[in-house]
């Protein structure tokens, strides 16, 4: 695949996740990776507007970057990290979707349920440690978490990033994340409801609903 090629299906999987919402004003980024080098998402990013010539070419190993005029996303040496790790994984996705990350906060591995779930990202999806935006802090954070048999992360106080085999089946692993912890949160709430008045357990059971239908 050329420079090129990878260029362009990183902006096509910009635009289907901001399409989702899972980028859109919310941060992200993402990558994908042929052999030794990965075409990554710039910093400071509108994905809606995202061109081909936006995206960065970096060497996995060194960081250095090939191609592109624009800085790199803050997040590459977690995408790169994720690539030289598992050499099987060549696409890698970061978010802050809204569900998914309030596990994040509450510092809760998501447990994976379905057969798509367990198949796809492994028993579940454990929280990393946690390492301010961009540091290698947080990099080590993951290395330290990373398991041949587990495609998506919790990273602390922060988002998400799974990985893949391809991008489309990353941006399915974005949305089967994003349900399960809708899941696991609605469970939580109701078995805990109490005394709470119904109306307000009903509507954020609502509300979780609708993430867990994406
Ligand atoms: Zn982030």
């Amino acid at each position: 695949m050329s420079n090129y090629e990878m260029k362009k299906e990183v902006v096509e999987a910009c635009h289907v996740l901001s399409g989702m919402g899972y980028l859109a004003g919310i941060g992200g980024n993402l990558a994908i990776r042929v052999a030794d080098r990965m075409a990554v998402t710039p910093s400071a990013a509108d994905y809606f507007s995202m061109k081909p010539d936006d995206i960065c070419i970096m060497d996995i190993h060194s960081l250095e970057v090939l191609e592109g005029d624009r800085s790199p996303s803050v997040e590459s040496g977690l995408h790169a990290l994720f690539f030289r790790k598992r050499p099987e994984i060549k696409a890698s996705v970061h978010t802050h979707q809204p569900v998914a990350s309030a596990m994040a906060l509450l510092n809760r591995n998501i447990p994976m349920l379905s057969g798509e779930e367990q198949r796809e990202l492994g028993e579940k999806v454990p929280v990393v440690g946690y390492g301010p935006s961009g540091t290698g802090m947080l990099v080590n954070a993951l290395k330290k978490k990373l398991s041949p048999h587990l495609n998506g992360y919790l990273l602390r106080n922060h988002g998400i990033i799974c990985g893949a085999r391809s991008m489309d089946q990353a941006i399915r692993n974005v949305r089967l994340i994003e349900k399960a912890a809708a899941r696991y949160i609605a469970e939580a709430i109701t078995s805990n409801r109490g005394s709470r008045p119904v109306a307000t357990v009903d509507q954020a059971l609502a509300s979780l609903a609708e993430y867990q239908q994406i």
